[in-house]
């Protein structure tokens, strides 16, 4: 037996080669070719958002969406994400302030934002981690009292909804990867999702190395351009995620069904009035009360070939590379789940039967 931690939904070999087989003739491969703007109409839909604007993945998704409001100073956000979150903050020039998470959900404490703000505070980036939503509207007052920009690392959160809208439409602008191993993919990939039509133009401008036109440069940028194979793997990939998601959901919830109430164990729970994707399935070892600590436990599981995975271990604020370059702050929330949590395999094609065998271990 060998489970990794996610494992990518691909379509079925044909339906993908039908789809690229235009591509022989047309001699368009990228530069906002067909495949694209069908995927950025059809992502709009599926998202339930105004405005889709597809990048050669999330990360530069994410450093174009903030370079596109034009910040300078300090960003308010969490370390409990991945890396991509605070080096996108970091690569523009913009100095990181990191806020607590909270223990219900893992994401920013919104209680503890505003003791953060100084008159140096230009914008909050927030992460919808493990698929969980943030206090959208809690961010929401907290922005419009000082005037600061929301961009929300949505790369967990692809098809979520809450309070009946998709979760791309909160913020001034949100990142979804759709990376090998999320949710949805276009094997690397990504998107802005906004409202402000005034950012189309400056997140083309951001994705096509500064340019306007062919001979006005007005930005320093680099290149972010899906191409057209990316585009057409979405394309076939999200005739299915919808079922996908599903699968998901089953996996899931025979996790909670085995593993909730358990003594020592902290399990995902769903959240109110969230329509969720089931990206994730987080469980924090608390030593003391478990028996076994997050350590052993994953050990235990890697010696039966099931491979569980640290995420998010460690906190982005503990990173070398930012030591001695701005102020960290401390967060113990964020740090004791970093410290006990372990996500467990899920993925669509995991079997009830492959959940029990990893919930059987873990109980043992
Ligand atoms: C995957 C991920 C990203 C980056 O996305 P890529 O498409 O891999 O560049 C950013 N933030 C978080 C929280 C992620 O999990």
């Amino acid at each position: 037996m060998k489970i990794n931690v996610t494992r990518s939904s691909m379509p079925g070999f044909e339906e993908y080669i039908k789809e690229i087989e235009p591509l022989w003739e047309s001699r368009w491969l990228t530069n906002m070719g067909e495949k694209h703007k069908e995927l950025e109409g059809k992502l709009c839909d599926y998202l339930k958002v105004e405005n889709v604007s597809l990048f050669t993945n999330g990360h530069l998704a994410l450093e174009a969406a903030i370079a596109s409001m034009g910040l300078s100073g300090e960003v308010i956000t969490t370390p409990f994400t991945f890396a991509s979150t605070t080096q996108a903050i970091v690569r523009n020039g913009l100095t990181p302030v990191f806020c607590d998470i909270n223990p219900e959900n893992y994401t920013i404490d919104v209680s503890k934002i505003e003791a953060l703000i100084t008159d140096k505070t230009c914008a909050i980036v927030p992460v919808h981690v493990y698929g969980n939503v943030c206090d959208v509207y809690g961010i929401e007052k907290i922005a419009k009292k000082y005037n600061l920009k929301v961009i929300y690392d949505a790369a967990h959160v692809f098809g979520v909804e809450f309070d009946e809208r998709g979760i791309g439409g909160f913020g001034d602008a949100s990142m979804f990867s759709f990376h090998a191993t999320k949710v949805f993919n276009t094997i690397e990939g990504g998107c802005v999702t906004y409202g402000n039509d005034d950012l189309t133009k400056k997140l083309q401008i951001q994705k096509n190395f500064g340019m306007e036109n062919a001979e006005s440069y007005p930005e320093i940028a680099g290149n972010g351009k899906m191409n057209e194979f990316q585009a057409a793997m979405g394309l076939c990939n999200l005739r299915h995620v919808a079922g996908e998601i599903g699968k998901r959901k089953a996996a899931a919830e025979q996790y909670i069904e085995r593993l909730e109430g358990i003594k020592g164990l902290t399990v995902w729970k769903p959240q109110d009035g969230v329509k969720h994707n089931y990206a994730y399935f987080p469980v924090l070892f608390d030593e003391k009360a478990f028996g076994k600590s997050r350590d052993e436990v994953a050990q235990m599981l890697g010696d039966n070939g099931i491979f569980a995975r640290k995420y998010f271990y460690p906190l982005t604020s503990s990173f070398a590379c930012y030591k001695g370059k701005f102020i960290i702050q401390s967060t113990p929330v964020a740090k004791k789940v970093a410290e006990q949590v372990l996500t467990l395999p899920l993925y669509a094609d995991l079997t009830i039967d492959e959940v029990n065998s990893i919930c059987d271990i873990i109980l043992q």
